[in-house]
């Protein structure tokens, strides 16, 4: 999708801290940072929302989350635990409409947020 912002940083159109990708899936460092590891896990290819998946996407769905696990790994709040969040349509309180995962820790999340 030609003027999606998530697309473009997949696609390296824009910068973005990014900190995992392969050919499914890309993670970057969200630009306004709700706690002290706050990273976006993104499918590679433009899905709206979690109102556009189907079945063909359960190993995608799956492999973000995998994505997730590592990543929370790597930046050391696998033991001390995370949220992650995925917000859907207005109410869910989605602002980009390319679906993401926020991965978030580093400190106590409060429930709930924003
Ligand atoms: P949502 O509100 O849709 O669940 O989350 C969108 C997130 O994307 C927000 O936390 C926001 O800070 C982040 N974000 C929006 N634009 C950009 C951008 O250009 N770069 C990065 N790294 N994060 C962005
Ligand atoms: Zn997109």
């Amino acid at each position: 999708m030609t003027d999606c912002i998530f697309c473009k940083i997949v696609d390296n159109d824009i910068k973005a801290d990014i900190v995992y990708q392969d050919n499914q899936a890309t993670a970057f460092r969200d630009i306004n940072p709700a706690a002290p590891t706050h990273i976006l896990i993104v499918p590679n290819q433009h899905i709206e929302s979690v109102n556009a998946l189907g079945a063909e996407d359960e190993q995608l769905m799956g492999h973000l989350f995998r994505v997730a696990r590592q990543l929370a790994a790597q930046e050391g709040i696998a033991e001390s635990g995370y949220r992650m969040i995925t917000n859907t349509g207005a109410h869910g309180g989605q602002t980009v409409p390319h679906l993401h995962i926020h991965l978030m820790g580093g400190q106590p999340m409060k429930y709930p947020m924003g």
